[in-house]
């Protein structure tokens, strides 16, 4: 049997512990929370991410040690790593945890991003808004996720509030893309280099919250799907990076810009537990156990949406065809992500008709 340590206990981790059960993986996680989403289903250390003694817990005994989210301190890290290896490698950590450091190493790569300007002082700000023009998106550098810690700047007059209400800690500014649609890929590279990717997906925001991913994304060639690859290759690869990584891009023409990058299974990939060969959770779990990587292939065409806030009566849901409900064992609150829905189809119209069915019901 295969122990594997999360840092982390929340609904990623629950499924990855769900996904490794087949295969004789147990998971422990650490989690502040009394309850956390991963508890029901895994051994949970009650803890903070700073806890030294929590962290030790963790990480008795286990082959592994990987996280479901970016938020771990680089102190948790370096502790970690003195009693298990720890996977992803967690430079890919601090890349990603800081969006101005993840800008730049994206920009050193060569990979096309929004213009950007780093922002710690109003005045810094009224130098961005002259160099990217309006619209632009002022965001904090940490700890943004869902949409918070953002404000969109659309004249002059809108950013003494947004520099309220975000400042005084470190920022950045982008220029607004405005994209046609947007599209992630979720990919995975095993201790021996070997890499694979999923389909893109497209993906539709509200209010900077995922709604819903249709995989594979409709109307993507063959060149478009190579370039989102080679995008998530040349990240992987710089950073000598194992596990399932996710590369959130905006699509402009025939373009990929990267917005952001994910050193984690993702919400975007939640489509792949039953509308791909192998799940984003098993291929991490065997990427990280230095297993062989399962096909990335899709079952016909999927759409998973995202249960937000309330806790839905299943039954209605259930009765529409090849539906799988997920939930999270959490509690309700505004906008909180509780559960998924994926619906299976065998085509693109058919997955977006029984998407209308569904948003029907809710
Ligand atoms: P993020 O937290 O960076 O993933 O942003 C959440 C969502 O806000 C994205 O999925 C987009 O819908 C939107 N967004 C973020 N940055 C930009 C940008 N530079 N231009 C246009 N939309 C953006």
């Amino acid at each position: 049997m295969k122990r594997v340590g999360i840092v982390g206990g929340g609904q990623l981790a629950r499924m990855l512990a769900l996904a490794g059960h087949p295969l004789g993986v147990r998971c422990r996680v650490l989690d502040p929370s009394d309850r956390p989403s991963a508890g029901e289903v895994a051994e949970h250390v009650q803890g903070g991410f700073e806890d030294i003694d929590a962290l030790r817990r963790l990480a008795e005994g286990v082959d592994v040690v990987t996280y479901e989210t970016e938020g771990v301190p680089a102190a948790a890290s370096e502790e970690l790593a003195q009693h298990a290896p720890l996977l992803p490698h967690p430079r890919a950590l601090s890349v990603a945890s800081d969006r101005l450091e993840e800008k730049r190493f994206l920009r050193g790569l060569g990979l096309a991003t929004a213009p950007f300007v780093r922002v710690e002082s109003f005045a810094d700000l009224e130098i961005a808004i002259e160099r990217i023009g309006f619209p632009l998106v002022l965001k904090t550098r940490r700890h943004g996720y869902d949409g918070r810690g953002q404000a969109v700047i659309a004249r002059s007059s809108d950013a003494p509030a947004a520099w309220e209400r975000l400042g005084p800690s470190a920022l950045i500014a982008e220029a607004f893309i405005r994209f046609e649609r947007e599209l992630s890929v979720v990919a995975v590279r095993s201790t021996s280099g070997a890499l694979r990717a999923y389909p893109l997906v497209e993906n539709l925001h509200r209010e900077g919250i995922l709604v819903w991913t249709l995989a594979p994304a409709p109307r993507v060639d063959a060149a478009m799907q190579g370039a989102a690859e080679a995008i998530a290759a040349s990240i992987m690869e710089s950073l000598d990076y194992v596990g399932v990584l996710t590369v959130e891009m905006f699509q402009c023409g025939g373009e990929l810009v990267v917005n952001e990058i994910a050193p984690r299974v993702h919400n975007s990939g939640h489509w792949t537990i039953e509308g791909a060969a192998t799940s984003q959770f098993e291929n991490h779990l065997r990427a990280i156990l230095s297993l062989p990587l399962g096909s990335t292939s899709p079952h016909g065409a999927s759409v998973s949406v995202n249960l937000l806030g309330e806790v839905p009566e299943i039954d209605q849901i259930l009765a529409l065809p090849d539906t799988h409900v997920h939930l999270y064992g959490k509690v309700s609150r505004p906008r909180r992500k509780i559960g998924h829905v994926t619906l299976r189809a065998g085509s693109h119209d058919e997955a977006r008709q029984r998407l209308e069915c569904l948003m029907r019901l809710s």
